[in-house]
């Protein structure tokens, strides 16, 4: 399958479509993503922005610091994240993409955060803290500012 992918939200109100394919692909075990999820893991499908076309009149979000989440006012489904020191990136929910199952994760995101009953039995880097560095970061757990993203 390749580009356009589509995605939206519950209820159909909003809806997005990115022209290109995902620089990032991720599991997040982080409890922020958790509380906005209700979820016991989440994952996320990261775009460059400019390539992606997002609408819906019912499209909200709630700002915490530089993070920005969306979802639809009407049915509530989280839609994206986007983080203001990451230029030009936005990460869908992949739950919310169209065909969820073409996006297989690449890696998992603050494992120290990770529910104890959860197993997932994948060979996939395990990243203890964020996966993608930010700019004024101080590369904790080893990852310096060359981090690998995703
Ligand atoms: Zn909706
Ligand atoms: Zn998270």
């Amino acid at each position: 399958m390749t580009a356009p992918h589509t995605g939206g939200c519950r209820c159909g109100a909003v809806r997005f479509e990115a022209s290109a394919e995902p620089h990032h692909i991720s599991y997040c075990h982080c409890g922020d993503c958790r509380r906005a999820s209700g979820a016991p893991v989440s994952a996320f499908v990261g775009f460059m922005a400019d390539q992606v076309a997002l609408n819906g009149k019912s499209l909200k979000s709630y700002r915490n610091g530089p993070v920005e989440r969306s979802f639809c006012g009407i049915c509530g489904s989280p839609i994206a994240y986007v983080d203001q020191r990451l230029d030009n990136k936005i990460y869908f929910m992949l739950g919310a993409m169209d065909m969820p199952a073409y996006f297989r994760p690449t890696l998992h995101a603050y494992v120290r955060e990770q529910l104890p009953f959860l197993h997932m039995p994948d060979d996939l880097p395990r990243h203890l803290k964020t996966s993608v560095p930010r700019p004024n970061q101080q590369g904790p757990e080893g990852q310096g500012p060359n981090g690998t993203e995703p």
